[in-house]
């Protein structure tokens, strides 16, 4: 029996794990935590320790299916799908436009498969590719490029264990990220404070749940640092040498007194007085956030919001501190700066010396690499529905189940003209009546780089062989970049290893350089946090950031950024009178379920049927029962049917839903963000009626 340390690639936490595989039968026998390794250190959740159902998922045959002209499916080989692909790509762009042809990638590929993914669609084809990390992560990103000069949050996850007071914001890891929870756990001497619309399984375990309105987290941080400010409860010397915009962000604040964010967030006085003691008597006081503040029509500026007050009380860089957004998948972190959506492989698009930096380590010509962000997924998506992108290539995703209001995908789906689905799995929602499906092996067969939630690099190392006719995700799009004859990338992208190291020279003198980490070197490691420049020695396996109190913008100084409360879009009425939220629903379901219905455990006792929640007084009203069936109509115009669950842990105006129902995100918004253009999924209103029993 083999022992092979490789990693989860289902959430950002990244865990490792320890295979056990019988290498004669090519099959996993058994999946442990790596004790030691130190992000889970021998801990893990249901999801990884049930990789090993993943090792028959892809179905023979292993080659493409693809609608030939007859309107028949057929399996005919890889080359010539490559080939095809290449053909219809060119004679799209060359129809209507480069930008006619878009892609829609996903946070859980590897960071070889991000670049040499972006490094096709947005530096050769010249056109759009976003990632489902738009979903999650794009408003923490936006918030940390304003705030601090670049998207680097400093934590590390021992600060969970070195924190006197633990504030969680829209954030629920005992269900979501169950290593976090159990961080947290270890931690014996903390005082742990949930702000949270819901009593969520985190926020019944903690000492202290306060039950915010929805969306007006911005108005409580203000009003917090506008108190703090008055009292000069604040860290005047890291203000004075680390920050700019104070005096500005001092009479901007004077505009939220208590009695006011009282009154805005429905938390009384007493409520407010009390978390302002507990956050000024702390010693070592950090702020985690999650999707509860990115996913919003006002994300980037409640972000913000979290990081001022954390300014204000110069709690950064050290232990225990800081303001830190908790992703969501795997590889959301490698998205980020790899994709080449938001930046240039981590470079400003714009910056001469950072195009010809690049262009020199891939060795095409300048002119190649593309100018300026991405069109963002909403674009995408309504592009296709006004008819001016005609083909769409999606990877490892599944947008007609997880997109806001995600009937739009559907009507994207039929109008598209040349659609290819790349996926494990040749069943999910989005296959619609796809041109092409590419089936790709799933992590357990593939190599390459991960990048966690706390900046750690970790290798994925295959833990079994694949079949001689089965492909991964790199090969196939090294395939299509062969076939659509990109020469640099036929040259000097062969392996992930080449691309690993394209990235690694792309890193050198950056805020996230890793030129001291090396590809063979990271397997069955620690994994390493960036940076580490080339030269320097790994002294810890926990690092953070700013220990300096130094940031990325040119003065060093990070920047109090804010701006007055914008009205919600989505406003109670009497017609929609309750508000929507959303969010994972298990530790063991993911997402839209394509992965998870695999684990027996998970499918046995999860529900098979979409399910909300809604307050006890408002089910008396209705005469409903638990399991009693409702309609859901959204103010976006559709209505889904849901089970109900009668309970006190939602607000009487506000009913719940798990994320992992199809129903779920049709009632969602298209509102987004204005800055990181990230759906509001928490916050649309509706209304009930009752269907009865079923
Ligand atoms: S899903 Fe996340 S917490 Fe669970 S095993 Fe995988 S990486 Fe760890």
């Amino acid at each position: 029996m083999k022992k092979i340390q490789s990693l989860c690639n289902y959430c950002a936490i990244d865990c490792n794990l320890d295979f056990y595989v019988d290498e004669e039968k090519n099959r996993i026998v058994s999946v442990k935590p790596t004790p030691g390794y130190p992000v889970n250190d021998g801990f893990c959740c249901i999801k990884g320790i049930s990789l090993d159902k993943q090792q028959t998922v892809v179905k023979k045959p292993h080659t493409p299916r693809v609608k030939m002209e007859d309107g028949s499916y057929q399996y005919p080989g890889w080359d010539y799908t490559f080939d095809l692909i290449a053909k219809k790509f060119r004679e799209i762009q060359e129809k209507y436009g480069n930008e006619a042809l878009a892609g829609i990638s996903t946070g859980q590929l590897t960071m070889e498969e991000f670049a040499i993914n972006g490094h096709i669609l947005r530096d050769h084809l010249k056109t759009n590719v976003d990632g489902n990390t738009r979903l999650c992560m794009a408003s923490a990103v936006v918030a940390h490029k304003q705030s601090y000069g670049f998207d680097a949050p400093g934590y590390t996850l021992k600060d969970l264990e070195l924190s006197d007071t633990i504030i969680l914001i829209g954030a629920n890891p005992v269900v979501a990220h169950p290593i976090v929870w159990d961080r947290i756990k270890k931690n014996k001497n903390k005082k742990l404070i949930v702000i949270d619309p819901r009593r969520s399984e985190t926020a019944k375990n903690a000492d202290y749940h306060y039950p915010i309105k929805t969306k007006t987290d911005s108005t409580l941080f203000y009003g917090l640092a506008n108190y703090f400010i008055e009292q000069d409860w604040i860290d005047h010397d890291f203000i004075e040498a680390h920050t700019n915009k104070f005096a500005e962000y001092k009479e901007f604040v004077k505009d939220f007194p208590l009695e006011k964010v009282s009154e805005v967030t429905n938390l009384s006085m007493e409520q407010l007085h009390e978390l302002i003691d507990l956050i000024h008597n702390g010693e070592r006081v950090s702020m985690w956030w999650t999707m509860g503040i990115n996913q919003s029509h006002n994300a980037v500026r409640a972000a913000q919001s979290i990081i001022n007050l954390q300014l204000l009380l110069g709690n950064y860089g050290k232990p225990g501190t800081g303001a830190n957004s908790i992703t969501g998948q795997c590889n959301a972190m490698g998205s980020r700066l790899f994709s080449n959506q938001a930046s240039l492989y981590g470079h400003d698009f714009a910056a001469p010396a950072a195009r010809a930096k690049v262009a020199n380590i891939f060795k095409c010509d300048e002119e190649v690499l593309a100018k300026g962000p991405t069109k963002p997924y909403n674009a995408i998506i309504e592009g296709i529905n006004n008819g001016t992108i005609k083909a769409l290539w999606i990877l490892c995703t599944n947008p007609r189940h997880s997109w806001t209001n995600n009937e739009t995908f559907q009507q994207a789906m039929d109008k598209l003209e040349f659609y290819v689905v790349q996926d494990i799995y040749d069943d999910i929602e989005s296959m619609g009546e796809c041109d092409v499906f590419l089936p790709a092996v799933p992590g357990i067969k593939k190599e390459g780089t991960y990048i966690n939630l706390e900046r750690r690099l970790s290798r994925l190392v295959p833990v079994l062989k694949k079949d001689p006719d089965e492909k991964d995700d790199y090969e196939i799009m090294y395939g299509i970049a062969k076939a659509l004859g990109l020469q640099d990338i036929i040259d000097n992208w062969k392996t992930q290893e080449d691309c690993f190291n394209l990235m690694r020279a792309c890193s050198k003198g950056r805020p996230f350089d890793f030129t001291g980490v090396s590809y063979k070197g990271l397997e069955f490691s620690h994994g390493v946090q960036w940076p580490l420049p080339e030269g320097t020695k790994l002294e810890e396996d926990e690092r953070r950031l700013y220990a300096d109190g130094k940031f990325w913008t040119p003065d060093q100084k990070a920047i109090f950024q804010f701006e007055p409360v914008p009205e919600n879009p989505m406003p109670q009425t009497e017609e929609f009178p309750f508000i929507f939220n959303t969010g994972r629903g298990t530790v063991g379901q993911w997402h839209t379920q394509s992965r998870t219905r695999e684990v027996q455990f998970v499918e046995g006792v999860s529900s098979n049927h979409p399910y909300c929640f809604i307050h006890t007084s408002v089910a008396e009203k209705l005469g409903l029962q638990h399991e009693d069936w409702v309609t859901i109509y959204s103010c976006n115009g559709q209505n889904a049917d849901f089970a109900i669950r009668v309970t006190d842990d939602v607000q009487p105006d506000e009913i719940w839903a798990p994320i992992h129902y199809q129903e779920c995100n049709k009632l969602t918004p298209s509102v987004y963000d204005p800055y990181s253009k990230e759906p509001s999924y928490k916050s649309a209103v509706v209304r009930l009626e009752v269907k009865g029993a079923k």
